[in-house]
């Protein structure tokens, strides 16, 4: 096997586009909102809007003009009314003229609840195309060897729900994976993945994470490179594989497959393949793991699957924690970082492959929606408490008027039905591919944690806990994963955060990471209220080993899937602080402000 003309001519094809579409970005984005108008300026809520005007005839320029002078930002609860009655199954157009067949369901492990968003054909073309344009990237940077395969840590929900209306309700990822675009993908970029359909859509994790591992160490040589939509889904594969490693190599040895997948139609599937018993393999593997199960398993990824070029998965934002050992696991393989985008629309890819996730910005597709951009000035003390977060905004502003070194909010006007829609991330701009910005995904802008005139957002706790937990490394313990809650319960408030950890670490270490981390929050607001106990000593409370597992489960049965589950870094969900508040079996509390 070996990288064809056909595979460099899809490549070139696809990049040779998006540059034409990145020189003309500013035109282009004109011309997205002048189709998404022309489709849909009939359907209730736009034609509030833009009653009277002569859309059609309308030049693209004053269109833009129009629109975003009369059709108000809004948030997605603003849109839900309309949303709710499309899921209700009100046949008028209300947010698009195409009827909507489908809505996706939101991960809603970031908003701490679930939200419906439109899904069209549109979306899973888009999906399409920007998988094809950062394969483009990549297979460049790492040439792929075509018919090779791909180890896919991916999952999706078997079958769909229903909405009262009857419209069918899934993921985005379980639309994505049920479309002709998932097929065409694999077949246009000469890459396939190891497990088939039934794996992916068996509805349980634990059997597909059974059948992905099992399937990619069948396929052991002509895996191209190992993957998942965000990186917890690799993490959470890989630990679950020092486990079960054994029952693994079994499988392969005896060409049969272990009792733990039970799905019917998974296990068909499977032994449609992994059929002959494979003794040399089994051997091989087994010799590899004993070597690694004495080095914590450093580098199983490269060690398995040697042919493998990358590691590629969002490793960015509520990721991030991930990522230490997401390395340990990859060993020297390079990790590449994956595209960015929201069940609402895709928003920009990767062209750098080589750049480490720590620095990866994403250019903008300027085709995929009509994107605005609202500054954001951070305030310099943070006092004011009227204010709903740490910034302060100004006017919206087109794509074409970004400026480098400057944090926005994204807004999202799709061809889906949402208009001039705040989509709650901070970017910024870090420069530009041609005229098209490349963003650095900077956090969530909800504020997470506030007692009362402190603001800290994911990020601040991400770098605090980052700081805490490299105490740790004094042990043999390790973090394995965290969330926080901001108790005002009692008098004064405080901020509780949860770690799991695994290893041994002795008590007087964790009080010094709890030290550390109430130490650590710099903002302002928090700094004064701790002087003078306006709020109380930050609580580190341990988790029992498995807890987080036990809290992506409740999301999981809730409908949420494993391929778009980002743990909630804050929480104020009563199902989720009652399992956290059953497993803790440790509690400390900061001294860092005893006088
Ligand atoms: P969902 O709720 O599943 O639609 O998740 C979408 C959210 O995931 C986005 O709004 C971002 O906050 C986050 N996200 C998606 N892609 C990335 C990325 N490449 N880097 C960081 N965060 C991302």
């Amino acid at each position: 096997m070996s990288s064809t003309g056909n595979n460099i001519g899809w490549c070139a094809n696809i990049i040779y586009w998006f540059d034409e579409v990145s020189e003309r970005a500013g035109g282009v984005q004109t011309e997205t909102l002048r189709q998404i108008l022309v489709q849909n300026f009939e359907a209730e809520y736009l034609n509030k809007w833009l009653e009277g005007a002569n859309i059609q005839e309308m030049d693209a320029n004053a269109l833009e003009s129009l629109y975003t002078s009369v059709v108000p930002l809004v948030s997605h609860a603003d849109l839900e009314p309309y949303i709710q009655r499309i899921a209700d199954g009100e046949k008028e157009p209300l947010l698009t003229q195409e009827p909507i067949k489908f809505l996706s369901l939101s991960s809603g492990t970031s908003e701490g609840r679930q939200k419906l968003v439109p899904f069209t054909q549109h979306s899973s073309k888009t999906t399409l195309q920007i998988f094809k344009l950062g394969a483009a990237y990549r297979s460049r940077a790492y040439p792929a060897r075509e018919g090779g395969r791909i180890l896919e840590f991916i999952y999706s929900s078997k079958g769909f729900m229903r909405t009262r209306g009857g419209i069918r309700v899934g993921t985005a990822t379980a639309h994505y994976y049920a479309s002709d675009e998932f097929k065409l993908k694999q077949e246009e970029t000469k890459s396939f993945t190891c497990s088939p359909e039934a794996v992916i859509s068996s509805g349980d994790y634990k059997q597909s994470t059974y059948c992905h591992l099992l399937l990619g160490i069948h396929f052991s040589d002509q895996v191209e490179f190992v993957t998942s939509t965000f990186a917890y889904s690799i993490v959470q594969a890989f630990s679950t594989f020092e486990e079960i490693w054994k029952e693994i190599t079994n499988d392969i040895k005896e060409g049969k497959l272990s009792s733990r997948v039970s799905i019917q139609s998974a296990r068909d599937a499977v032994l449609d393949i992994v059929f002959r018993p494979n003794r040399n393999l089994a051997t091989r593997i087994q010799s590899i793991c004993e070597e690694l199960e004495k080095n914590d398993w450093f580098g199983v990824i490269q060690k398995l699957w040697p042919n493998a070029k990358y590691v590629y998965s969002i490793m960015t934002g509520a990721m991030l924690p991930y990522l230490t050992k997401l390395r340990h696991y990859a060993g020297d393989l390079p990790l590449v970082s994956g595209d960015y985008g929201s069940t609402e629309s895709w928003i920009g890819v990767n062209l750098d492959p080589f750049s480490p996730p720590e620095k990866v910005t994403f250019a903008v597709v300027p085709t995929f929606s009509y994107f605005e951009f609202i500054p954001l000035h951070r305030q310099i003390l943070g006092s004011n408490s009227a204010a709903s977060d740490d910034f302060i905004e100004d006017n919206p502003v087109p794509l074409s008027q970004v400026k480098i070194g400057q944090e926005y909010e994204i807004v999202l006007t799709t061809f889906t039905g949402l208009y001039r829609c705040r989509l709650g991330d901070v970017v910024e701009i870090a420069g530009f591919h041609k005229n098209t910005p490349k963003l650095n995904f900077i956090c969530r802008r909800k504020l997470i944690l506030t007692v009362n005139i402190d603001k800290n957002t994911e990020k601040d706790l991400q770098l605090v806990v980052d700081k805490g937990s490299r105490i740790l490394k004094k042990s043999r313990a390790e973090l394995v994963d965290f969330t926080s809650h901001a108790n005002v319960s009692n008098q004064p408030g405080h901020y509780v955060i949860y770690w799991e950890i695994k290893g041994d670490a002795e008590d007087r270490l964790i009080e010094e990471c709890c030290d550390e981390m109430d130490a650590s929050f710099v903002d302002h607001g928090y700094v004064v209220s701790r002087k003078c106990n306006t709020i109380g000593p930050l609580e580190l409370c341990i988790v029992e080993r498995g807890t987080f597992n036990k809290i992506m489960e409740n999301f999981i049965a809730n409908g949420a899937s494993l391929s778009q589950f980002k743990t909630p870094r804050c929480t104020n969900n009563p199902a989720l602080l009652t399992i956290l508040s059953l497993y803790t079996v440790k509690r400390f509390h900061s001294t860092a402000y005893v006088p």
